[in-house]
């Protein structure tokens, strides 16, 4: 058997698993892999911006108070102010590692506005690629290290677990090797960086690959996942029938961009936040209008300056035939962000002895029930960040006899799921787990997924799938982005109430 040994094993290579790396590598050595190059993770392709609070009108607590307010009374206050609270060093952090954010000529830093904002405070990179240019100071600085050992071609398919149920480090296999499992064991940590789940819908914003194999990895290991039943669908990807959707960000309708109908008529006019009315609402709109088969156009005729400002979003819809200076954009909701997953602390200590999880893949409760734009690429790097500050002050350290009694047993690893399994998956979770839901969809959903689960019992995206639905189900209420047509209310009695899975209670597998 293949092992490889260090004191990290970070599983995803985005935006917090590589933030976590740089720093961990300050202390350890550390194993970093990943199933996809860099290029193809939501860090890569986030538009939008980094939240936080720097201008001069603005504050840390009101921040905070937003967050709060999209989350719908399912955020933890004291998490929030702590990524609020340190937003701002995040983006000295980066800005110390090289990463340019883009400036007005006056030399301070030019803050975008995005849905339920109520200050300008979203700091972009390169207009509307954000995401890039962060990734790719960060991919610079990790290629300076030696201490750190890139793999961008393993899917890890299980956790190493000791007897005692800690968890010692990652199974992998290389898609040029099936069949020839690698045990990368680590002396200090385990950390889970395996990002989103909307590859498991048949719109989604994500690239191939982020289908939740993190939270299915965790559940399986025995760690609690919260509040699942949370997938933001962002209102506005771009409608041109493509695997993964190309985003139109928020931050369009924030310079300007509006909502129209086919007569070219505002379909946000209702609301007080109009076109950055929550996203949740925003899809919810343009759902009904798509399910009539009336399209919706995002109009960005108005938008001064739209290649310069949005590059990125330009130079697609271009080669997609539409110019956003003079056409209608169409768009329709897809699958976009989980709020909810591995049950997790800043640090990322999830509910299982010596396994972390940070990012996205992580449920912190900053988000609840509806993230606010731009805290999530925050949250990647105060996570990951936090967590080495954590790991740095921790003195514990397995020693490497302990390894080898330990994690050879045999366990039952994932299967990667085959292209049709994955599509299977997203059509009935497109039915079952979409925008609105309800108990009768849910329950066709779930038997649907009992069925591939016999068929594929080792698939991690019909593990997650399950979780998800049967998280749907125990919700019994509309709160955020879960939109229940049987209870369309909010019940304030649910306010703060958390629905946990874990293999050692409710159980949907
Ligand atoms: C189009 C788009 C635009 C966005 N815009 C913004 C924005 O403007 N601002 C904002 O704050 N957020 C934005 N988001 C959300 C944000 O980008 C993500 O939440 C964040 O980047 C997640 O980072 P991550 O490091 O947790 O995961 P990712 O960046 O998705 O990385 C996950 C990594 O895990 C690896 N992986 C997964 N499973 C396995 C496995 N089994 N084995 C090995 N490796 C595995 C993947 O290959 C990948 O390397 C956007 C998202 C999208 C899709």
């Amino acid at each position: 058997m293949n092992v490889v040994d260090s004191d990290f094993v970070i599983v995803g290579g985005g935006l917090a698993g590589s933030v976590a790396a740089y720093r961990l590598s300050e202390f350890g050595d550390v194993t970093l892999l990943s199933k996809a190059p860099p290029t193809k993770s939501n860090s890569y392709a986030a538009q939008g911006g980094i939240a936080a609070a720097i201008g001069p009108q603005d504050s840390p607590s009101l921040h905070a108070a937003d967050t709060i307010a999209a989350g719908a009374a399912l955020c933890r206050p004291d998490m929030v102010a702590m990524l609020t609270e340190r937003a701002p060093g995040v983006i000295r952090w980066l800005n110390g590692l090289g990463v340019t954010f883009d400036q007005h000529l006056s030399g301070e830093f030019a803050l975008g506005l995005e849905g339920a904002h109520r200050h300008r405070r979203i700091l972009h990179a390169g207009g509307d690629a954000t995401g890039r240019k962060v990734m790719e100071v960060i991919l610079a600085a990790l290629q300076q290290i030696p201490t750190i050992q890139r793999e961008t071609n393993i899917q890890v398919l299980g956790l190493a677990q000791r007897r005692d149920g800690s968890v010692a480090g990652a199974w992998g296999q290389s898609a040029c090797h099936p069949g020839q499992p690698i045990l990368f064991r680590a002396r200090r940590a385990t950390i889970l960086a395996t990002g989103g789940v909307g590859q498991l819908y048949l719109r989604s914003t994500n690239p191939v690959g982020a289908s939740g194999d993190g939270i299915a990895l965790a559940y399986c290991a025995g760690a609690p996942v919260r509040n699942l039943e949370f997938v933001q669908f962002h209102p506005t990807a771009l409608d041109d029938n493509e695997q993964q959707c190309f985003l139109i960000s928020e931050a369009v309708r924030g310079a300007g961009g509006v909502l129209v109908d086919g007569d070219g008529t505002p379909i946000m006019q209702d609301h007080p936040l109009r076109d950055l009315a929550p996203r949740d609402v925003v899809a919810r709109v343009i759902y009904q209008y798509i399910t009539r088969r009336q399209p919706v156009y995002l109009d960005c005729r108005r938008i001064s300056g739209f290649a310069e400002l949005f590059p990125t979003i330009y130079r697609h819809c271009v080669s997609r035939g539409r110019n956003p200076a003079v056409d209608l954009l169409p768009v329709s909701p897809a699958a976009h962000f989980m709020m909810g997953g591995v049950l997790a602390e800043m640090d990322g200590t999830t509910g299982v002895s010596g396994l972390y999880a940070i990012g996205e893949v992580a449920s912190t409760g900053v988000h609840g029930a509806n993230r606010l734009a731009s805290n999530s690429l925050l949250e990647c790097v105060t996570m990951a960040l936090t967590l080495a500050d954590s790991m740095k002050r921790s003195t514990m350290v397995y020693r490497k006899t302990d390894m080898h009694l330990d994690v050879e047993d045999p366990i039952a690893l994932f299967t990667p799921d085959a292209p049709e399994v994955i599509r299977e998956v997203q059509s009935v979770m497109w039915a079952a787990a979409g925008i609105v839901r309800d108990e009768m969809s849910l329950l066709a959903g779930l038997e649907q997924l009992n069925i591939l689960s016999e068929r594929y019992p080792q698939s991690p995206s019909v593990i997650t799938a399950r979780c998800i639905v049967q998280s749907a189900l125990l919700r019994k209420e509309s709160r955020g982005a879960h939109y229940r047509l049987d209870y369309p209310s909010q019940r304030p009695e649910l306010n703060g109430w958390d629905n946990v899975l874990s293999q050692s209670g409710r159980s949907p597998v």
